[in-house]
């Protein structure tokens, strides 16, 4: 279970970019929002790795110079568990609306808990600089990781967490990534918004954007 989703993030993946849904809309998200929450299983695992034993493989440039620098990689991986995935498969058949608002919910729920994740990482090592989460998929960082990912942190049988032959997780509300670690400071750029002394008054990470994207 999840204590609270945010749901002005669940209402900036519906497309309200100030996280100010109209009235109809934000009815359904209050609707929906116990509801999701109550069917999330959250679950999450995190090994830390020096970068040149790391095991997965950091193919591609994006993942090459997201980690310049940096000595150590956090590779983490969270769920929400295979409910979630029910419960949104069942609205998609009483409510479409319900489900879309279900699966906003769901995206910024796994958010929630990947920041937690990353929170309990930036706690252990309170002297590294941390980048942002760096997901198989983005730049030229291939899904064909994916189970190499999994492998290493036990996902399939500690979280549920399983991957098809395209590389698609399941549960779809899952997330694998790798955060760059460094004793070295590091341009904000590269810097996650855990570990950045601005974000309490930062207005892009109050839209749920990244200054480095
Ligand atoms: S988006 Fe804002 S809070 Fe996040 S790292 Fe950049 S400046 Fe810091």
């Amino acid at each position: 279970m999840i204590e609270r989703v945010d749901i002005k993030q669940a209402a900036r993946l519906l497309g309200f970019h100030d996280g100010v849904p109209d009235e109809v809309t934000l009815r359904l998200i209050e609707q929906y929002e116990p509801i999701l929450a109550d069917a999330a299983t959250p679950r999450y695992r995190y090994i830390i790795s020096p970068v040149e034993k790391c095991p997965v493989p950091l193919i591609g440039n994006d993942i090459q110079k997201h980690l310049e620098n940096c000595e150590n990689v956090a590779l983490l991986c969270a769920t929400l568990g295979a409910k979630t995935d029910t419960l949104i498969r069942s609205a998609q058949i009483t409510s479409m609306a319900g489900a879309v608002v279900l699966d906003a919910l769901a995206g910024a729920a796994i958010e929630q808990v990947c920041d937690k994740c990353e929170s309990e990482i930036a706690a252990l090592y309170p002297n590294m600089q941390m980048t942002y989460r760096f997901s198989p998929g983005y730049g030229d960082y291939p899904l064909s990781v994916q189970p190499r990912f999994l492998l290493a942190l036990d996902a399939v049988r500690r979280t549920g967490i399983s991957v098809t032959e395209s590389g698609m997780l399941t549960p779809s509300k899952s997330v694998t990534a790798i955060i760059g670690m460094s004793s070295n400071k590091m341009e904000r750029t590269r810097r996650g918004c855990i570990s950045c002394s601005v974000r309490e008054k930062c207005t892009l990470r109050e839209k749920g954007e990244h200054c480095g994207f």
